[in-house]
């Protein structure tokens, strides 16, 4: 008898644990309560427009441990195309003053000596700091099973890194400018304008343009629907069940050892393992009833900022528009958009570089922008759907302003709130990307296994600061690697069973 699987949550946290679990001879179902997988990592057809939540660079699109997954998990596979955008971000002010973010650090090193060159100092330290981030790799294996050898192994070529984290490690954003001390206003105002007003970690900013720098932060044509479709081919080819509109509401637990789930509808599912990639808190507090929540866990929750929700309007224009970069970040002050007043400013991503989000000659353009969950929280019914008009009617006279004369174009406006992202994957107050990268949390990951509970595995994006779809994949393939462990059987990846 093979042994039973149970992961609940078919985000790609789900589906690469689902992947490997199916690899390694275990008879696996994932319970998915929405109509498809992906979690996150969706998008939405709307008249023949393709509308796209998730991706913008993936992490491994050319090599290292993350890439790894991708290639066993059928992320990536031959007939993929990768973009490398030259272009990072372009951030704009008030006054349309530009700000350029190349991918390659020298390529933006020199266009910020040209920028500030009064600042030559600080721009040449920042970027020295930038470079050796290159040479930061993930480890393939859970902290659990590496050997000090994995240690050794990596640290004359880490050195450097560890010297950043060091020096850097709990900084935020606004302590490490501080520190550089520009004295352009200029410089300042853009980089202080997009990382140096919360508590964003310094190093989550010196390490963003390492893996792009590489051409390993590529985009995938077909953005991010196809991505996690691509990951259901893998699962189901490997004889993996996947199962729709199965909400868990608990985990079964008899003597602290984990025994299946039950659905919202009842019904009961037993299994010899668990593994929970869906929302973490939901996962922790309700599933399991708070009964198992270890320090760090309640430490993070109650003290980790989470990420602020977005409200993504999404445009099907019948007009071929071209953008050289795919995002635009406007920077704005007192501006409102429905009943939000925005923070800092909204963003616009042209989608012209993807020919598969829109039919020829027509562009799909997105604009989001922040809004706290405690506005959405309590909004429904008719108030609801009022804020959603309001928006649609605010965010097409900004797109009016950005592009004269395009209300006669738009064919299509889509609003997604982060009511939208919480009613399809429950994600906690609408935290899209889980915990906020911080001072406190960046170089720390939460225990995939809760204290005292047995053939159970927490997987996904809510065990570290910042998210993102590479950590969660391989929380994916780590769980999977512990229970082989546990079970005595070799780790395979790569076998079709
Ligand atoms: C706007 C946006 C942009 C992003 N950009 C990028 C990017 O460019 N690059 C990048 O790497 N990452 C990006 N991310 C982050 C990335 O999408 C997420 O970190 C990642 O997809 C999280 O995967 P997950 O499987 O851990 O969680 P989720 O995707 O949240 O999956 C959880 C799954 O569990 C299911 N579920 C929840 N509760 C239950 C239950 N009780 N029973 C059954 N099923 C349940 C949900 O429906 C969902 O499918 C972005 C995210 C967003 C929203």
């Amino acid at each position: 008898m093979k042994k039973k699987v149970i992961i609940i949550g078919g985000g790609v946290a789900g589906l690469s644990a689902g992947i490997y679990s199916a690899m390694n001879g275990f008879d696996t179902e994932i319970l998915e309560m929405h109509s498809v997988a992906g979690g996150q990592c969706t998008a939405w057809d709307r008249k023949k427009y393709r509308f796209d939540y998730c991706l913008h660079w993936l992490v491994g699109t050319s090599k290292g441990a993350f890439h790894d997954i991708w290639k066993e998990t059928n992320v990536i596979n031959s007939e993929t195309i990768i973009v490398n955008h030259e272009i990072h971000s372009k951030i704009m002010d008030q006054d349309g003053n530009e700000f350029y973010i190349y991918a390659n650090i020298d390529r933006w090193e020199k266009y910020l000596l040209e920028f500030a060159p009064e600042d030559e100092a600080p721009i040449r330290r920042m970027c020295t700091d930038m470079r050796k981030s290159v040479l930061l790799e993930p480890f393939s294996l859970p902290p659990e099973l590496r050997s000090l050898t994995d240690y050794i192994r990596i640290m004359p070529q880490m050195l450097p890194v560890a010297n950043v984290v060091r020096k850097f490690g709990r900084l935020t954003c606004k302590e490490y400018f501080d520190k550089l001390n520009f004295k352009s206003e200029k410089i300042k105002f853009f980089l202080y304008s997009m990382w140096g007003d919360r508590n964003f970690s310094a190093l989550a900013f010196i390490f963003m343009l390492g893996w792009f720098h590489q051409k390993n932060a590529g985009y995938i044509i077909g953005g991010s629907y196809p991505l996690a479709q691509r990951m259901v081919e893998k699962f189901e080819s490997l004889g993996g069940k996947l199962s729709y509109k199965k909400r868990v509401s608990k985990i079964i637990v008899e003597n602290d050892v984990a025994q299946g789930v039950i659905l919202t509808d009842g019904t009961r599912i037993g299994a010899d393992y668990v593994i929970s990639a869906a929302d973490g808190y939901s996962t922790i507090y309700q599933m399991l009833e708070g009964k198992y929540v270890s320090k760090e866990f309640d430490f993070a929750y109650k003290n980790w900022e989470l990420f602020t929700p977005i409200v993504q309007v999404s445009f099907g224009i019948n007009k071929a528009i071209k953008a050289e970069e795919p995002i635009t970040v406007k920077l704005t002050r007192e501006l409102m958009i429905g009943r939000t007043l925005l923070a800092s400013g909204y963003n616009i991503m042209n989608y012209s570089h993807d020919p598969t989000m829109a039919p020829e000659g027509k562009t799909t353009i997105v604009l989001r922008y922040e809004s706290p969950w405690k506005l959405w929280k309590n909004l429904e019914g008719e108030e609801y759907k009022a804020e959603k008009l309001q928006i649609e009617k605010d965010a097409t006279a900004l797109m009016e302003k950005e592009f004269p004369g395009i209300s006669a174009f738009i064919e299509v406006v889509d609003v997604a709130t982060p009511k939208t992202d919480v009613k399809y994957t429950g994600v906690k107050d609408g935290a899209y990307e889980g915990f906020m990268p911080s001072k406190e949390n960046m170089m720390k990951s939460l225990k995939m296994k809760l204290p005292r509970l047995q053939n159970f595995y927490m997987a996904g994006q809510w065990l570290s600061g910042g998210g993102g779809l590479p950590p969660s994949a391989q929380t994916g393939k780590w769980a999977i690697q512990l229970i082989c462990k546990k079970e005595k059987q070799k780790f395979v990846y790569g076998r079709q069973v």
